[in-house]
């Protein structure tokens, strides 16, 4: 591992690329890298996102050979401002995992191969980790943009729902999914948001209020979150609680009632939400085709619909239980009504302050350590992240520790529209944190 950032300098195009493609290899950063020479500032976009001309997979096998013709509306506002993609990043399939590990390819962990990168925008969490003063479009149903970022040492910050508009976004949860950002700096991440953020006739989510920056110097911490969370990482958390307060910051305790139910609530909604959303996939239309057509209707479809990994499939079955006419009101509608109560309960205690906790539940774990664990167990580890996703708060992981040479984040959420506060935060915090690699730390 080399301590040093890729960089991009004037004629030094090829030799980027060729440092890409190697650590590409070493750590499956890209689903597709685009090796044509490009001019102004260069980004790179999860592969669930259309970039025109480019293959977008969302790493599923069922979209191998889709290349879409169109632009996401994200993508097409940064091209018009003089930025070029310079490739696809590898992710979990469709969104869904926490680790990296739902991919043909494993994301590996820039700072040791053999952890996690976290997911679902694991590529993207990597490319910002070793390219200098790189900017990463990527997107959270979940938590999907934090988890990668704490993993891999960088900043996440994942938008109020419905300020980027979702158009060319390969949805997994539509009441769900954000467009957001990773990068290491407050400035560049700025650049590239207000590029994007703002009302799109194509998609009736998107949002034209203005985004504003109202400090807080009080934090939140939510007690009866942190229950479940490592002792090691409550220590950690708690030296970076009293490096905030020598910086001026207030640390207020509360509780929010219903939040551990977050968690389940997010999983049945997104679920449900995940089975409509992949029934479009079916050997017709997108990606890949099924070309016999003598098959008879189940063999037909089934032949198509066998392309999906084994997360998508278990995740299709269960949403489509639980939109069954039967069980619908004991899950779906329940969940619905529990996502209100805790958007009101944590707006409470957003319109006094910022509320603060770490990103992820756990130290990195090791890829052998994960790659067996259940499927409940996993969804239990976005306990941190799921709330304020599921509410549509922006919020933001930054890193602030490293732990035997591996990073720790933390995350930062704030009220609805407020999420330029976040990058104001972070300004202030990245004047004393200095992004490093392990071999930096000696
Ligand atoms: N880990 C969560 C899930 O699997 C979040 C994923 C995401 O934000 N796309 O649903």
């Amino acid at each position: 591992m080399t301590a040093n950032f890729l960089q991009l300098e004037n004629g030094q195009y090829p030799n980027l690329m060729k440092q890409l493609k190697n650590e590409n290899e070493r750590l499956n950063a890209f689903n597709f890298i685009d090796e044509t020479e490009k001019t102004g500032k260069i980004i790179s976009v999860k592969d669930n996102i259309c970039v025109k001309g480019m293959p977008a997979t969302a790493s599923s096998k069922i979209l191998r050979g889709y290349v879409p013709g169109f632009n996401a509306t994200a993508v097409e506002r940064l091209e018009k401002n003089g930025f070029s993609v310079i490739g696809k990043t590898n992710m979990d399939e469709f969104g869904f995992g926490s680790f990296g590990l739902n991919s043909e390819k494993p994301a590996k962990n820039p700072f040791d191969e053999e952890y996690i990168a976290g997911g679902s925008s694991s590529g993207s969490a990597i490319a910002t980790a070793i390219i200098k003063d790189h900017v990463s479009i990527a997107e959270s149903t979940g938590g999907s943009i934090s988890a990668p970022a704490a993993f891999c040492g960088v900043v996440g910050l994942t938008p109020t729902y419905g300020l980027v508009s979702r158009y060319g976004l390969i949805d997994y949860a539509s009441s769900l999914d954000k467009i957001g950002f990773m990068g290491k700096s407050a400035d560049n991440i700025r650049d590239v948001m207000s590029k994007t953020v703002g009302e799109d006739p194509k998609d009736t989510t998107s949002l034209s209020k203005n985004v504003s920056n109202e400090n807080s110097r009080v934090l939140y911490v939510i007690d009866n979150l942190m229950e479940g969370v490592d002792e090691g990482i409550r220590d950690r958390f708690e030296s970076l609680l009293s490096n905030l307060a020598n910086k001026g910051y207030k640390v207020e305790h509360t509780k929010i009632d219903y939040l551990k139910h977050a968690v389940p609530a997010y999983y049945i909604l997104s679920m449900a939400e995940a089975s409509t959303n992949l029934a479009k996939y079916q050997g017709f239309k997108y990606g890949f085709k099924v070309k016999d057509f003598s098959l008879n209707y189940n063999d037909f479809f089934m032949s198509a619909r066998k392309q999906f990994g084994r997360e998508a499939k278990r995740r299709v079955i269960l949403g489509t239980f639980i939109r069954s006419k039967s069980i619908k009101q004991k899950y779906y509608e329940k969940s619905l009504v529990l996502r209100q109560s805790i958007i009101k309960m944590m707006h409470d205690v957003l319109k006094n302050g910022f509320i603060i906790t770490p990103t992820m539940p756990i130290f990195t774990p090791k890829i052998d350590e994960v790659k067996d664990i259940s499927p409940v167990e996993a969804y239990s580890m976005d306990m941190l992240t799921v709330p304020p996703n599921l509410c549509g708060f922006p919020h933001m992981s930054f890193p602030y520790f490293y732990e035997k040479g591996m990073p720790l984040g933390a995350q930062l959420i704030t009220d609805h529209f407020n999420d330029y506060a976040l990058l104001d935060f972070l300004s202030e915090w990245e004047k004393d944190f200095k992004y490093t690699f392990k071999e930096e730390l000696g």
